[in-house]
């Protein structure tokens, strides 16, 4: 059968290039996709993804017996629903189930409803009560916009004014916002994937990533500006602790609110001294973190992804080679993460493929036979090797073949992994 995957970043490269592997993908087509997609399917600019319509009218021209969403955007529009209603294979939560990632206030009461560890907290949507929280907890604390107010992120204080003004810049009255305010966590942050088809979870790895632009973690915010896989010190242990007290009570909850979750289930973990807690959901592949996870994969991702669209992942195999490690150098055009110049051409990303090296393309545009960057985060040449370190020596020795004067990378990905390998 055919399969239409929806989006056009690295991760949808990296997806695509998994999809493309297996015997059951008679052929792919990416909507809108990106010249590295190309590679591997018929990339579909022209389809309207918004247009659900639209969407389920090419699937059924084109004989489509799966598709699969990639961002989060089209999940929370309700893609998934719709096509499911029109009785097309769809992998990804419903609108409903999207809510995990879409509303911070929603995961949040379905944790304390079903006693699963994250940081304590409560939501307001009202300046005086907000305020009179935050001066009976003190700082450090965490203030978190939640609703119609999404957007002004996270703002993690040391100290109570900070607090209150991060309290007061989202209840400023005008838009009635909300927020949530919860207990500042300590420890290190890991990452946790889990594909459900509503009442099951199978683990298929973990992930630590790096959202700074530069080195040392210093600067703005990304995207992503790489991520290695496996993240050890989430031990089996921890990962068996992760399943029980966060994955299964969340697949439980949804499924008893008539809302079950099937898709990717991203957990954003903070390891703390009392074990793992809940930070976030995403409720689809990370990106970066899927051009790490896709290459460790075991097993044919495709029947996986079409058993967890049914409904029924009993009887698939799909897990990861725990013998390799992955590790992804994200390349980005200057100015990153503010504005960037398009058009500049790149050399040798062609050249820079080796054996275990894979350069999965984002912010990038064909122009004949040259390849020129066309956004922020442009290219992420991932590399797998034994261990952590030496996926990154591979992963650099590649990124160093590639001529990009006007793009850039961080030089310490994995860095705190390789130390820990070489103690
Ligand atoms: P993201 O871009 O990761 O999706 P987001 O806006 O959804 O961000 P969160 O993931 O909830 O927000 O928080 C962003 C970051 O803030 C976390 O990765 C973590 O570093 C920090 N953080 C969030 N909550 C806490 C907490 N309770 N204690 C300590 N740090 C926290």
């Amino acid at each position: 059968f055919s399969i239409l995957l929806i989006g056009s970043g690295g991760r949808e490269h990296a997806l695509a290039w998994a999809i493309a592997k297996s015997p059951l993908c008679a052929k792919l087509f990416v909507a809108p996709g990106n010249p590295g997609t190309a590679r591997h399917g018929e990339n579909r600019p022209d389809l309207a993804v918004s247009d659900h319509a639209a969407v389920v009218a090419f699937c059924r021209a084109e004989k489509v017996g799966l598709v699969v969403v990639g961002p989060e955007a089209p999940l929370v529009a309700g893609l998934v629903d719709d096509l499911q209603a029109a009785g097309i294979p769809a992998f990804g939560p419903t609108k409903a189930a999207a809510q995990l990632e879409g509303s911070k206030g929603f995961t949040k009461d379905l944790c304390a409803e079903h006693d699963i560890p994250t940081a304590a907290f409560a939501r307001f949507t009202d300046l005086d009560p907000a305020l009179a929280y935050l001066r009976a907890r003190g700082a450090p604390i965490v203030v978190k916009a939640d609703g119609l107010a999404a957007g002004k992120g996270v703002t993690v204080a040391e100290t109570l004014p900070e607090a209150e003004a991060a309290v007061r810049a989202i209840l400023d009255g005008s838009e009635g916002g909300a927020l949530v305010i919860e207990e500042c966590l300590f420890g290190e942050e890991a990452s946790f994937f889990a594909l459900c088809d509503g009442t099951r979870a199978v683990p298929i790895g973990t992930a630590q990533d790096h959202k700074r632009v530069h080195d040392g973690d210093r600067g703005p915010n990304t995207g992503g500006m790489g991520a290695y896989s496996p993240a050890s010190i989430v031990t089996p242990e921890i990962a068996q602790t992760v399943m029980t007290r966060i994955i299964a009570p969340t697949l439980a909850g949804m499924a008893a609110r008539g809302t079950p979750f099937s898709g990717i289930l991203y957990a954003g973990l903070m390891l703390t001294a009392e074990g793992p807690k809940l930070i976030e959901y995403n409720t689809r592949f990370g990106d970066p973190e899927a051009q790490v996870l896709m290459p460790r994969l075991s097993g044919d991702l495709v029947p996986a992804l079409l058993a967890a669209a049914k409904g029924d992942l009993s009887g698939v195999s799909i897990g990861f080679d725990a013998s390799r490690a992955a590790l992804t150098v994200v390349m980005a055009a200057q100015g990153y993460p503010g504005a960037v110049t398009r058009g500049t051409e790149i050399r040798g990303a062609e050249a820079a493929l080796d054996e275990g090296v894979l350069v999965f393309q984002a912010g990038t545009r064909r122009d004949g036979d040259r390849l020129l960057a066309d956004g922020g985060r442009v290219l992420a040449v991932t590399a797998l090797g034994a261990s952590v370190g030496e996926a990154q020596e591979r992963a650099y020795a590649a990124v160093r073949r590639i001529d990009w004067p006007d793009g850039f990378y961080r030089t310490d990905i994995g860095g705190r992994e390789v130390a820990r390998e070489a103690a």
